[in-house]
């Protein structure tokens, strides 16, 4: 259904207000406002709502009725940095009055990348264009344009990227790079078509914004021996697997950086480069060029390294290269999207590869999960309602917290992301325990165990913990 939003109206009422009412204002005509609630309100919840906007001053109300899902969306869309705090709100309000573009533009990827963003996100509804920024892994709109300043900001991003103006019939890909205090940072564009207009993401590469060292990584310090152990190492295969968005490449990266030391030689094979690392041979991938993957890979073991790095096991012949090296006296770390460590031994057997050398060739297992941790400035308080949940022990009345939004954690509620791993060391035993087909031994349930600790203690909200109980 689509309703007719008043962007800013939401203001009159508070987000945390908003949030435990499950209401949102969305208009106002000569002095009614309009409200949209939650269709399952009770009673008790509607008559406090009401007496809210009878303080605020509005006696002429009508309420529109939405599904929970729909409530939620609103308040997660409409209410904006840009709303939450006066000095944005001032500013970007400024170039809004004059029409300002280019201003607003470099305020835009100023911000972001002063909030810590990784992208920033630009899509069409109810005539407006709604900019929003992923900070921490969770997306925050920072403000919204009508549809003029909008289509205006596109064409600015489409110039500097180098794609046609006009509207576009295929998806486009491109880079440019945006130059911040003496820095160029780049920035890699994707345009679609979609129903209603284009839809711009901005994937900012500032290698500022991520970790470089394990240190940074956010995990215990016994487990940033048992990988610095591993990495002393000079063969044997590192894999680091988990789902989309878990952080393999960050955990990669911080890996790299541990051992160049400018003594072994480094050379790695991605698609696309992320970031480049001085010291470390990178090679790009053509994915033009058909069989660019394969060629690639032969050729980085002609080139005398000491450690590879293969961006990702994909098939047979990436499989092949990192068992066969890390066999022949080299270090090698890949990333595989699987969600435990037995099915990535089981995923790379299934391409082919003979299940004794790889167990033999296999030093360490990190799988991981990504968990948002709450910010303490604002993170709020809740009683849980509902069923016991036995892996995660969740009873119901227990004390749980959610994230809210401040000034300190740039309005995302979250202070960081933090790697959560289940890190499998492959000693003799492991081994002798893999290839007599005890597989199960292996199987491992920290990531479930951790996240039910980082629950119980307020670190993490339960939406975030349930994501993660389930795969
Ligand atoms: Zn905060």
């Amino acid at each position: 259904m689509s309703i007719n939003f008043e962007y800013g109206i939401s203001k009159i009422l508070c987000e945390k207000k908003a949030r435990e009412y499950r209401c949102i204002p969305i208009s106002i005509n000569r002095g009614k406002i309009s409200i949209a609630i939650s269709e399952g309100v009770a009673m008790d919840i509607f008559t406090r709502i009401n007496e809210i906007f009878n303080e605020l001053g509005f006696v002429d109300k009508g309420y529109v009725y939405l599904s929970d899902n729909e409530i939620e969306r609103l308040i997660n869309t409409y209410y904006s940095i840009e709303l939450d705090n006066p000095q944005v709100g001032a500013q970007i309000n400024s170039f809004k009055k004059l029409r300002d573009i280019e201003g607003l533009y470099d305020y835009i990827i100023k911000k972001s990348n002063l909030l810590s963003a990784s992208d920033i996100h630009i899509l069409y509804e109810n005539e407006y264009f709604i900019i929003r920024l992923r900070i921490r892994g969770k997306l925050k709109t920072l403000t919204i344009l009508d549809k003029d300043l909008g289509e205006s900001l596109i064409r600015i991003i489409k110039v500097s990227s180098n794609i046609e103006i006009s509207r576009i019939r295929s998806p486009k890909d491109a880079r440019f790079k945006y130059t911040l205090l003496n820095q160029e940072i780049d920035m890699r564009v994707s345009i679609v078509n979609t129903i209603e207009n284009e839809k711009i993401s901005v994937r900012i590469l500032n290698p500022d914004n991520v970790p470089v060292n394990l240190k940074d990584l956010g995990i215990s310090f016994e487990e940033e021996e048992i990988i610095r152990r591993t990495l002393r190492l000079n063969s044997g295969f590192v894999l680091v697997c988990g789902p989309t968005g878990s952080g393999k490449s960050t955990t990669l990266r911080c890996l790299l950086n541990e051992i160049n030391d400018g003594l072994r030689h480094i050379i790695s094979i991605e698609d696309p480069i992320e970031y480049t690392m001085s010291g470390i041979t990178q090679i790009q991938i053509d994915e033009t060029k058909e069989g660019s993957f394969k060629e690639s890979l032969k050729s980085i073991v002609r080139q005398d390294p000491d450690v590879i790095y293969i961006g990702e096991i994909r098939d047979y012949e990436s499989a092949d290269i990192a068992t066969k090296a890390s066999l022949t006296g080299h270090l090698v770390f890949s990333t595989l999207h699987t969600r435990s460590s037995v099915s990535a031994i089981e995923r790379i057997v299934n391409l082919g590869i003979d299940s004794a050398s790889l167990v033999s060739s296999i030093n360490l297992i990190i799988n991981q999960r990504l968990a948002g941790v709450l910010c303490d400035e604002c993170k709020q308080e809740r009683i849980y309602e509902g069923e016991d949940i036995k892996e995660l022990n969740l009873t119901n009345g227990q004390k749980i917290w959610e994230p809210l939004g401040c000034e300190k954690c740039n309005y995302s509620g979250y202070y960081k992301n933090v790697p959560i791993m289940d890190i499998v060391v492959f000693t003799d035993t492991t081994r002798e325990c893999i290839l007599r087909g005890e597989i199960p031994k292996i199987k491992n349930h920290k990531i479930k165990e951790k996240i039910a600790l980082m629950l119980s203690k307020g670190e993490i909200e339960l939406k975030e913990a349930l994501k993660y109980l389930w795969y």
